[in-house]
This record gives C-alpha cells, structure tokens and sequence, in this order.
C-alpha cells in the first residue's frame, strides 16, 4: 500500500528560524510516540537541510523500490519507526541539493504518494524553516489527507518568536491547525549542580501561545546529553526522559 492511505494521522512540525530544533523535536516526537506503542512514520522534507538521517544514524541506509513505490528506512528492528528522507537519495551524502522551486515541489508530492507508509498511527513531517515552496507544496497536499495540524517550535529569543508570529499567520492562511507551541532551549540545566539558568529571555513561546490563544505544549531545556547523543547520531536509543516533548506527546494524542 503506497501513499497516504493507511496513515491515520499527520502532524507538521514547523519553525521560523533553521537552528532552532525542529528536527530534534520531530526526531524525539517520533520516539516518543514510538514509545508510547504507536507505529509511526517521519517524514523528513527539509530537501536541502535533511538531518533526520544523521540524528537516527542512518546515514548508510539506502530507500529500495518495490512494486508499490518506495519502502522506507525502519529506524529499528520491529519496523515501528520508519523513515524517508531525501538524505538517503543521495549518491554522496555531501551532495548539495540545488533545485529550483518545481522540482522540489515534484519530491514533496512523491515523498507523499508513492512512499509506502503502510498502517501507520502517526506520519510526523519535518519540514525546512519558514514558508518557502515547500510548505506550499505540502500544506495543498494536505487538503486530500486528514492533517491533524502543526505543531511549532521556538527559541525564546524575540527574534525566533517574531518569525514564530509569521508561522501562525501561514498556518491560519492555509487553514492547518496549530496544535501548540514547543519552546526550545529555554533554560539550562546544570548537570553537576542542577541549577536552571536561562541563557535566553524567557517565556516568550508561553507569552505568544497565549496572545495567539493557541496551547502552549512546554519547554524543552539546553541538554548537553541530548547535545552530545545528537552529534553521535545516536537520538535513535530513545527519547529524552526530561524533554517535555514526552509529555508534549502524550496531551498531543490526547488532543488529537
Ligand atoms: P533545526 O531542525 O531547527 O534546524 P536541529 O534540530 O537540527 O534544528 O538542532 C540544531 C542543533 O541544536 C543540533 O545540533 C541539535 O542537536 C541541537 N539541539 C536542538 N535542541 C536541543 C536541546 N534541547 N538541547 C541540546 N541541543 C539541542
């Protein structure tokens, strides 16, 4: 079966900004749902900043074609996770994509029809910063699927939170639903003490999620565990215990 259709339901994850942890939200939503006993699929359509590959350490991992179109990369063995990423396409993993607007759009909407994503709980997408083709392109494929919504994530910092405003706007525009905003790297956790210091302003996402009177779905800290096992690629063992994205997810299923 390819394509959507045994997909039951869809998140977005956007940001304003690049940098800001969009792919580790999404990465760590995915295990944690995973987790939670869902099967789930996570779609990776940041064509020229793919990082889903490296943060699961499946950079060597090729996409084989079946009958039916593309089997997708199984981040583990009892194929609850799976994976598609323009990352694993790629003749040299070093390869720069530089296409213009049509082809990448051509990628997103076969990203979306012919990988099979089997019976699958959860379809999260990873989408580039900002409100460029792509999100065009994946926003009116949503209109023939049940898009449950987007979910966004921040910095505390007014400059993140400024382009946070921007994705709202897109989102109500295309009518996709705002499941919540995530805040990330808001304060950080000593790890020999356990003192919290915010190294950024402070609770701007909650301060924007209740002017837009959208949820706000919590904080994820500075952590240097979460840091170091990210440049390991090894995100893959399981998501974080103290990331709120754990509890983030389970409100989220609740919601949806
Ligand atoms: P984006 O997808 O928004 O470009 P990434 O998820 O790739 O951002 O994150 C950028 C960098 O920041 C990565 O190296 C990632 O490991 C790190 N990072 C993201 N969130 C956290 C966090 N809460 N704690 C520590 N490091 C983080």
């Amino acid at each position: 079966m390819s394509g959507m259709q045994g997909v039951k339901h869809v998140i977005l994850v956007l940001s304003g900004k690049g940098g800001v942890g969009k792919s580790t939200v999404s990465t760590q939503l995915a295990l944690g749902l995973k987790e939670l006993g869902y099967k789930v699929g996570l779609l990776d359509v940041d064509l020229c900043g793919p990082s889903v590959p490296y943060l699961l350490n499946l950079e060597d991992r090729d996409v084989h074609q079946c009958d039916e179109g593309w089997v997708p990369v199984y981040a583990d063995q009892e194929q609850k996770l799976a994976v598609m990423s323009i990352g694993f396409l790629l003749k040299n993993r070093n390869d720069a994509v530089v296409w213009r607007g049509p082809k990448k759009n051509a990628m997103i909407k076969q990203f979306l029809t012919d990988v099979c994503w089997q019976d699958i709980d959860f379809l999260i997408i990873d989408t580039p910063p900002g409100t460029s083709d792509e999100h065009i392109t994946v926003m009116e494929s949503m209109r023939s699927v049940k898009c449950d919504g987007a979910l966004i994530v921040t910095t505390p910092q007014a400059v993140s939170i400024e382009d946070v405003r921007k994705e709202l706007t897109f989102c109500r525009k295309t009518g996709i639903p705002i499941l919540g905003i995530i805040e990330n790297m808001s304060s950080y956790v000593c790890p020999n003490c356990s003192e919290c210091t915010n190294i950024f302003s402070t609770g701007g996402g909650q301060a924007l999620a209740e002017f837009a009177e959208v949820p706000f779905l919590g904080c994820l800290p500075l952590d240097p565990k979460l840091a170091r096992l990210s440049e390991e690629g090894q995100s893959c063992l399981k998501s974080m215990p103290n990331a709120p994205v754990s509890e983030s997810v389970k409100s989220l299923v609740e919601k949806i």
